[in-house]
């Protein structure tokens, strides 16, 4: 019988971002995680990004989450000795004279400063013309495929994982098959709706598709942010994403395809390669914050979930406020408790 501090079931980015900060606690852990169709952090951009949406307005909070994600994440790339986390600047594509204005009246905002550049003229032979380039501040990417890849492996030699899919049916209180944990916590993503301790969470999950492209030229040193996503991997790679769909089907589609092939024709004038395409499901919640915190029956088991299309800033503060709870009694703010949702 293997005797832990902590049970993680999943390592997408929740389970990931939550098992590295216990360990640092000096917690005990085992992570039980099966890939899964649909899973959503190998799919994603791992893109974030301080202001959004068509008007151009704050992220939630992101100020807050911000120094939490950059400190995780560094610390993980050195524990790892990798490369994954990047600070890179995001060039948002303004289209019309009206777009520029509203660019330069948002940035006059002072809550805005430390994010929001000027409007800039960027002029390059395989981008289409446009009427300026906002230029955006602290924010980046995670490049998730080698951060969780390797972050695995990291688990494996260090016999903290299980490569399985858990059995609910096999597991008590405290037990589960070989593993007697003292806590365990549930990063299942989407697929929480088949954990029957947490049948009473309602996500509002939706699909989305990116593409693997190829540009030639020299790599552009930002992130591309016009109704969709550019972000450069290195040596000519880009991720591009994603398309939006209120459906649960984990499959790539020809409308998916052609719907991102004529983003990126919006911006690159030059011809491109696709080399990949790949679908994945976001646990989003309707009101678009974290579920996180304790099960109304079993008070030994947690859930930490709802990082919707922000995963990536929110993983680290929000892991960290459910391990403070756990172990620090300090409490969960209302907006993320998961008991603010019922179905
Ligand atoms: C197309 C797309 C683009 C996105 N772009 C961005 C972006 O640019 N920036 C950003 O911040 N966020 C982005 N997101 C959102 C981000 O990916 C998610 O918020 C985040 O990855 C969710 O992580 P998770 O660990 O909760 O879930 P998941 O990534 O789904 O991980 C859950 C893990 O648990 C495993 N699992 C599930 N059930 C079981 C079980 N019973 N037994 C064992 N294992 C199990 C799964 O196989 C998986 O490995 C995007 C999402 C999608 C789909």
């Amino acid at each position: 019988m293997k005797k832990v501090d902590v049970l993680i079931v999943g390592q997408g980015l929740a389970g990931s971002v939550l098992s590295f900060l216990a360990i640092k606690r000096g917690l005990t852990v085992m992570v039980v995680d099966k890939p899964l169709l649909g899973r959503a952090s190998y799919v994603a951009g791992g893109m974030f990004n301080p202001v959004t949406g068509r008007r151009i307005k704050k992220s939630w909070n992101y100020e807050v989450f911000y120094p939490k994600m950059v400190e995780v994440f560094e610390e993980i790339d050195k524990l790892l000795n990798i490369n994954s986390f990047h600070l890179i600047p995001i060039y948002r594509f303004l289209t019309t004279v009206e777009d520029v204005n509203n660019w330069e009246v948002q940035r006059l905002d002072e809550e805005y400063h430390p994010f929001m550049g000027p409007a800039i003229k960027y002029e390059e032979d395989r981008v289409n013309p446009h009427q300026g380039v906002g230029v955006l501040n602290n924010g980046g990417w995670l490049d998730m495929v080698k951060f969780l890849s390797t972050y695995r492996n990291y688990l494996s030699e260090n016999a903290c994982l299980k490569e399985e899919e858990i059995d609910y049916s096999l597991l008590s209180t405290h037990q589960y098959k070989d593993i007697y944990f003292d806590k365990i916590i549930f990063c299942e993503g989407y697929r929480v709706m088949n954990n029957p301790f947490f049948s009473d969470v309602q996500l509002w999950s939706t699909k989305g598709e990116t593409l693997t492209i190829e540009i030639e030229g020299e790599d552009f040193g930002f992130i591309f942010n016009k109704n969709m996503l550019i972000v450069p991997m290195g040596n000519g790679v880009y991720k591009v994403g994603a398309t939006l769909e209120r459906n649960l089907d984990t499959n790539i589609t020809s409308q998916g395809l052609e719907e991102l092939k004529e983003k990126v024709s919006s911006v690159i004038k030059v011809p491109f390669k696709v080399i990949d395409q790949e679908a994945g499901i976001r646990p989003n919640v309707r009101d678009r914050k974290p579920l996180i915190g304790v099960s109304r029956e079993i008070d030994n088991y947690y859930i930490f979930n709802g990082l919707g299309s922000k995963g990536v800033s929110l993983a680290p503060y929000f892991a960290e406020q459910l391990l403070a709870s756990i172990y620090d009694g300090q409490t969960i703010q209302k907006d993320v408790n998961w008991q603010r949702i019922y179905k």
